[in-house]
């Protein structure tokens, strides 16, 4: 099996003309004045590509008279210089994913790792579940976890700019925890990679595409095609095999599953006094203080909600940005980040015009100013108390509904009023009855509709109320934690809603059930506080 990312079509592009398409990498770069953009959907994977590109195009530059010309031919001609395309083609081994001797971005010398080593192929992504990682959008199984080829380019790639710290000595990327990245966008492609290739005022030095990427001098300034080529790991990829891609969906096609992803000890940062020090590097996207080699990146989950992080790019500045100074269109990649682990929770693109104080400071949202705004959703501050008429809801409730009318309503589970007529007849029975006989302060329906199906979910002498009961389900939710210092996981929870919902109540309802003393129900304060959150 050969898959050479010169020539495998694996980058969607969207070209000018309106068509969409898949293309390699020499493709990309000879056509670039004719690709209006690269088309992911991920601001990792997005800048992943981009930082590819450029990279190939500082490693080639010298045959085009440098980086300046390079950036110049594709600003003014929207071309690649063809002396730099020969020069990649002639080395065209490097490029491919299962190359014997030397596979792209991986260290033949640990192959050979044992079967239980192995970690899941969705370690090359940090929002997909693996390990210790936290689910973002997916979750999955570490075992049976396959990702297509194009899918997998996509994950080595993002080994140089993206990888985060995992446990047991796992290293970040050269500039540590993710940073804030900032692409230089254009009307095309050429345009888009002239105006982020910058000249660096360092060493060029070596790319390093295959093997066990060691530093030559991690003490001194890194030279820019070794920090562009570092690899913080040591991967295998397995050979591949028909299956489903966990990340793009695509079915019978060639996928990998579990790889060799080992920490790599040569990119252990500096201690100095034991502190670590940062290598000496500046990454030409990322952002800094003068004279610093500390990246800027976005910590705080509450800022990054409302771009409020965004206010520390306004002293600093990135070397494209300063290259680049009266250009308009820019792309911003935020990772955010735990500064307890420098893993990553939450990834976000915003497109701004240029970095000024004004520009940056339009972009922070105003706060929040509904009645809500103590704690995301607003659910870990409700108003104490029960209106009389939520009490009364739930005592007609218990009073009036038959065995008949309950069982009618069990029925209904995870259903909607228009789906179960039996049950909706019992409702609108016992909800109008009470609405006619003008009895303010009722839940609304909703909320009326769902705390029947939990109670019909009971057996009838749970379905009491007992003056003081203390088990309240909503309690079971998992809550956000974002200034609880002694929670094990300062992760966000939204506030599950649909079936999301009704299923994590019917669970906390059981739960409470299968106890050896089950606590009687606060059905009168859960009501209630679903009438505040839901409406
Ligand atoms: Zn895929």
């Amino acid at each position: 099996m050969d898959y050479n990312l010169l020539e495998e079509k694996w980058i969607p592009v969207l070209w000018k003309d309106g068509n969409s398409n898949r293309v390699g990498i020499i493709e990309a770069l000879e056509c670039a004045g004719g690709i209006r953009c690269i088309a992911l959907a991920s601001p990792l994977d997005l800048f992943a590509v981009h930082r590819f590109m450029l990279t190939l195009l500082y490693w080639k530059a010298a045959l085009a008279g440098g980086v300046e010309g390079v950036r110049e031919s594709l600003l003014k001609d929207e071309k690649t210089p063809s002396a730099v395309l020969d020069g990649i083609r002639t080395e065209a081994h490097c490029f491919d994913l299962f190359d014997e001797e030397s596979p792209f971005l991986q260290d033949p010398s640990a192959r050979a790792a044992k079967e239980k080593e192995k970690k899941s192929a969705g370690s090359l992504f940090a929002e997909l579940a693996t390990g210790t990682n936290i689910a973002h959008f997916h979750h999955g199984d570490d075992e049976d976890m396959r990702l297509c080829l194009p899918c997998a380019a996509l994950g080595m790639l993002r080994l140089v700019p993206w990888t985060q710290s995992g446990g047991a000595g796992l290293t970040p990327s050269v500039h540590n925890a993710p940073p804030i990245m900032a692409i230089a966008t254009g009307d095309d492609l050429a345009a888009t990679l002239g105006l982020n290739l910058v000249p660096l005022d360092v060493e060029a030095g070596e790319a390093k595409w295959s093997g066990h990427f060691k530093p030559t001098d991690s003490t001194k300034p890194i030279p820019y095609l070794e920090a562009l080529t570092w690899n913080p790991r040591r991967i295998y990829l397995s050979s591949p095999r028909a299956g489903v891609c966990w990340y793009c969906g695509s079915r019978n096609i060639p996928t990998v599953g579990k790889i060799v992803y080992k920490k790599n000890e040569g990119t252990k940062a500096n201690d100095q006094e034991g502190k670590r020090t940062p290598f000496i590097w500046r990454d030409p996207s990322a952002f800094y203080l003068d004279n610093e080699f500390k990246s800027m990146n976005s910590t705080k989950e509450d800022q990054a909600a409302e771009n409020k992080d965004l206010e520390r790019l306004i002293p600093v500045r990135s070397i494209v940005a300063m290259e680049n100074e009266n250009h308009q269109g820019w792309s911003l990649v935020v990772p955010t980040t735990n500064p307890k682990n420098n893993k990553t929770f939450d990834h976000r693109q915003l497109e701004l015009k240029d970095f000024s104080p004004e520009t940056i400071r339009a972009l922070m949202l105003a706060k929040r100013s509904s009645g809500r705004s103590e704690g995301f959703n607003g659910w870990d501050k409700l108003k104490p108390g029960h209106p009389a008429g939520i009490r009364l809801f739930v005592q007609a409730a218990i009073k009036v509904l038959t065995y008949a009318d309950w069982a009618a309503l069990s029925n209904a589970a995870y259903r909607e009023m228009h789906d179960s007529p039996a049950a909706f007849n019992v409702f609108a029975g016992l909800y109008w009855g009470l609405r006619d006989n003008k009895i303010g302060g009722l839940p609304s329906r909703n909320v009326a509709w769902l705390l029947l199906k939990l109670m019909a979910a009971v057996p009838a002498h749970v379905r009491v109320l007992y003056p003081g009961a203390k088990f309240y389900p909503l309690d079971l939710i998992p809550k956000r934690q974002l200034n609880e210092r002694h929670r094990t996981s300062p992760y966000p929870a939204s506030f599950p809603l649909g079936d999301r919902l009704e299923s994590a109540l019917r669970g906390a309802v059981d739960s409470n059930l299968r106890k050896r003393n089950p606590e009687p129900v606060d059905w009168i304060g859960l009501c209630h506080d679903l009438d505040q959150l839901l409406d």
